[in-house]
């Protein structure tokens, strides 16, 4: 028999969920050669995780569909509680907004899995040709740790088995029917064949298709990412474990369109009743409403749930009594599922800095707060441009040990945030402030309040490393290393000076205000102008350039970054300005007493092919239309002195420096950038 056939690739994706949708998005933008295979013969088409945070919207605006989202989806504004009165009657107790006000440009909304999982198709096959190919399933992974450290080599061997349509074809759960089904008599679409209450089938899959003897191939990898949800093989095949507990919890989720007189269907609310339990629920698109059910894997009797038990008339059930005196019912249900929660945390998230693991593969929890699916598309946002980066020769590999140390952490918080609020969702409301066992709802209440701000994605703040040039301790990795290197000596240590923009937090996303264009007048939101596309920007806050002595500031650091020999210069020698370190300008002096072509040409370069470039220069001004962003005030920059920010190609702020302090910009982007001799 010929072998089967073998072919190399930059990076290779187990998994075209969320997590794996986001890094093959990078790649698309970035110029990677990557492959991503699915077991499945279709991406998911409804149900399953619905709630878009406030950071991931800002995410897809970066690359340039957040639009779609935010048009489709429907938009949760406001929360609800509702609590026993006296009597026990579940009446509103308070009102809360979604969305922390101000937070972001964005609100929480909710749209099903499938229509995500479109955008991110849609955006890769625009910019490049790579295809997810599905019904492809990996059945053997070698690593040869000799070569980890070989940025050319291909360390990663991969055996890929090419499914039948059968095999990649789910197995729809429908062994209750009976129970199951929907009040209309029809079998809903059910997601149980992905819950982790229906067994994995991966080695069954696996096993099967061995027998039949269908074709494999051979994939050399330089690098390789595991987005392969809970059961991830990626995961047991480098022998990482997940670390944490199984909760006593399963979750009863139902898509459909009510028929209620309850008053708040269209809210968000979260429902405690007396005596019978919680009930979440989420007003979605096209007049869904979706209900979250909180089971214990017990009945009353101490024997385990029956698994056949579970089904959408259950789940109707418990929230009819939880929701008593309201009715509730419906003709239609869109999708529903159960799942047993476990709040686990990978113990590593890396092998080697070559095959890494994200998404569900390396935390799991509870749906409560919309999480599952934001925080590992997100994971993915921070590893794509760094793998990319070093995959196109623009960062050394000591970048990539900072995916652990920025991701675990952020996984051990939402874990650690999933726990305390799983007990005041689920616990029984207390009677008085007598009844100690039960749960005071202002603590509830205030969790909630608390939980919006970690949920919204916002709050991310990362911790001191080779590319967050921030005080306070490295960030440690996942074998209590810290995550910087080379240099843990500290003596190379490079800080940025925070108090020069108070507002823009060194680890933190950078915040968005509007500017208006110096050359057109257009206002804008600056995040809009830090699209993902790879390259790493030194924000010039320039101050009020009417000032003859900023002026001269301005224009010494014009100079100094024109110099040929700046790293700056250098990283960007290989394929123009901007290419690699691209440079925005925002000034305060009015607009109108600015002309663009007096700027020194470094902050408006000019081609041959196509003149001067208009979009890099930005002024803090009134627009005619759309009042003042009071940018400088809103980020905390000293109107006439300015600063320099740096910011990573994932809009999380590196550095913050003088107008003067080029050599020690340089000396950071030092540590980690590759440059051509000058
Ligand atoms: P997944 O979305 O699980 O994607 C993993 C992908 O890898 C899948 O496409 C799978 O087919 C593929 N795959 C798996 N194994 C292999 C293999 N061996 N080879 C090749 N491909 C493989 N979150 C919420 O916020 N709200 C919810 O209501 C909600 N409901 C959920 C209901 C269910 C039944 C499940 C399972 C999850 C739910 N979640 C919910 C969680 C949310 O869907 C996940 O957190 C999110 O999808 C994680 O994204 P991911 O890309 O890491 O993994």
């Amino acid at each position: 028999m010929a072998p089967p056939p073998t072919s190399e690739v930059d990076c290779l994706i187990v998994g075209a969920g969320p997590a794996g949708l986001m890094a093959a998005t990078w790649m698309s933008r970035c110029g990677i050669k990557t492959r991503i295979v699915d077991k499945r013969g279709t991406k998911v088409f409804n149900g399953q995780a619905d709630g878009l945070q406030c950071r991931t919207l800002e995410i897809f605006d970066s690359f340039d569909f957040a639009h779609r989202a935010w048009r489709e989806s429907n938009h949760m504004l406001e929360i609800c509680l509702w609590n026993p009165n006296d009597q026990g009657v579940i009446r509103r107790s308070d009102r809360i907004p979604d969305t922390i006000p101000g937070i972001s440009r964005f609100q929480q909304v909710v749209l099903h899995q499938g229509r995500i999982e479109r955008f991110f198709l849609d955006s890769i096959k625009e910019h490049s040709n790579i295809q997810v190919e599905r019904g492809v399933l990996p059945e053997r992974l070698e690593f040869d740790a000799s070569k980890a450290e070989d940025e050319d080599a291909y360390p990663i061997t991969v055996t890929l088995r090419h499914l039948t349509d059968e095999e990649a074809t789910p197995h729809q759960d429908l062994s209750s029917t009976a129970t199951n089904q929907a009040l209309n008599g029809s079998a809903p679409q059910n997601g149980m064949f992905r819950s982790n209450l229906a067994a994995d089938d991966t080695d069954d899959l696996i096993r099967k298709a061995r027998a039949e003897a269908g074709s494999t191939e051979i994939v050399k990898a330089k690098y390789m990412i595991g987005c392969d949800g809970a059961h991830s093989w990626t995961r047991r095949q480098i022998g990482f474990k997940m670390e944490g507990e199984q909760t006593d919890y399963i979750w009863g989720v139902l898509d459909i369109i009510p028929i209620t007189n309850f008053p708040d269907i269209r809210m968000r609310c979260a429902i405690h009743s007396a005596n019978s339990g919680s009930v979440m629920v989420i007003p979605r698109e096209n007049k869904l409403v979706r209900l979250y059910i909180q089971i214990t894997t017990t009945e009353k009797d101490g024997n385990p749930v029956e698994r056949a038990k579970i089904g959408p008339q259950m789940i109707l059930k418990s929230a009819q009594k939880i929701m008593h005196p309201y009715h509730l019912t419906y003709e239609y249900c869109d999708w529903w599922t159960a799942y047993q929660i476990g709040q686990r945390v990978g113990s590593n998230f890396s092998l080697h800095e070559r095959v890494f693991l994200a998404g569900d593969a390396v935390h799991t929890h509870s749906p409560k707060a919309g999480q599952g699916m934001n925080v590992s598309m997100q994971d993915t946002f921070n590893l794509g441009w760094k793998i990319a980066s070093v995959l196109n020769k623009i960062c050394t590999r000591s970048i990539l040990q900072t995916y652990q140390s920025e991701r675990r952490r952020i996984a051990q918080d939402l874990i650690a945030f999933d726990h305390r609020f799983s007990r005041l969702f689920s616990g029984r409301p207390a009677k008085d402030i007598m009844d100690e066992e039960g749960i005071s709802m202002e603590e509830f209440k205030s969790a909630f309040e608390k939980g919006n701000m970690f949920a919204s994605g916002i709050a991310v703040d990362y911790g001191a490393s080779v590319i967050v040039a921030k005080a306070g301790d490295l960030a440690e990795q996942g074998d209590g290393t810290a995550a910087e290197s080379p240099g843990r000596d500290d003596k190379n240590r490079v800080v940025g000076k925070q108090d020069l923009a108070g507002d823009i937090k060194i680890g933190m996303r950078m915040p968005s205000f509007q500017v208006l264009n110096q050359a057109d007048a257009r206002p804008s939101q600056f995040q809009e102008l830090l699209k993902s596309n790879g390259r790493w920007r030194v924000v010039v806050f320039a101050g009020d350039l009417r000032d003859p002595e900023q002026w001269a500031r301005f224009t010494s650091l014009g100079e100094a970054l024109a110099q040929p020999s700046t790293l700056f210069s250098r990283c960007n020698a290989r394929a123009g300005p901007n290419s690699v370190i691209e440079v925005l300008t925002i000034h305060s002096a009015p607009r109108t007493a600015i002309e663009l072509l007096d700027l020194p040409e470094i902050f408006h370069p000019f081609s041959e092919r196509e003149g001067w470039d208009y979009w890099k220069v930005f002024v803090d001004d009134v627009s005619y239309h759309e009042g003042h962003g009071h940018a400088y005030q809103n980020y905390g920059v000293d109107p006439t002195r300015g600063c320099l920010v740096v910011l990573r190609p994932d809009q999380y702020v590196s550095w913050i420096g003088e107008l003067e302090d080029v050599g020690e910009m340089e000396r950071f982007f030092g540590r980690f950038m590759r440059v051509s001799a000058a």
